[in-house]
């Protein structure tokens, strides 16, 4: 068996002005009262570092490679919609994914309360057992500062 491993991050600005307005979307999961973040989709940041570290393991490009930023086909799209779409690009290559780990980088909101609903979330949709872990950026930099939020992620995988 050919084990494979990818890495991933993003990073979405977030938008203190448009609380209450859009929602902020991790994981699949929505996260009521919170600065939605700035983009075209729904701005997951977790998903999108999720399909980068499947597409890093199976060589196969980047998000932005499969689904162009500027797109209005991707106007405020589901981002576990195109996570779907990748794992089955990956599994129709061969690949089956092992396990995912996932890092935020939010000084808010703590996903404590919400790591197991991101957790089951995503590991049905892949298939696959995940991990998801949050820390804080202590306040430091733009993170700190609730300009932006970020996650990284690592894929395993194997091909037969
Ligand atoms: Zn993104």
């Amino acid at each position: 068996m050919n084990s494979r491993v990818g890495f991933g991050y993003d990073v979405h600005r977030l938008d203190q002005a448009a609380i209450g307005l859009r929602d902020l979307v991790l994981g699949g999961v929505v996260f009521d009262g919170f600065a939605p973040v700035v983009a075209n989709s729904d701005g997951d940041v977790v998903v999108h570092a999720v399909i980068d570290a499947i597409l890093g393991g199976a060589c196969m490009g980047d998000i932005g490679e499969w689904f162009a930023e500027d797109s209005d086909e991707y106007k405020g799209i589901d981002s576990l919609v195109l996570l779907k779409k990748i794992v089955t690009e990956v599994q129709a290559k061969g690949y089956r994914i092992i396990n995912v780990d996932v890092t935020v980088v939010a000084q808010e909101p703590k996903l404590k309360d919400k790591k197991s609903d991101i957790r089951l979330k995503l590991s049905e949709l892949l298939t696959a057992d995940v991990n998801v872990k949050a820390t804080s950026p202590e306040r430091v930099g733009s993170l700190g500062n609730k300009e932006a939020i970020a996650c990284f992620a690592l894929a395993n995988l194997s091909k037969a």
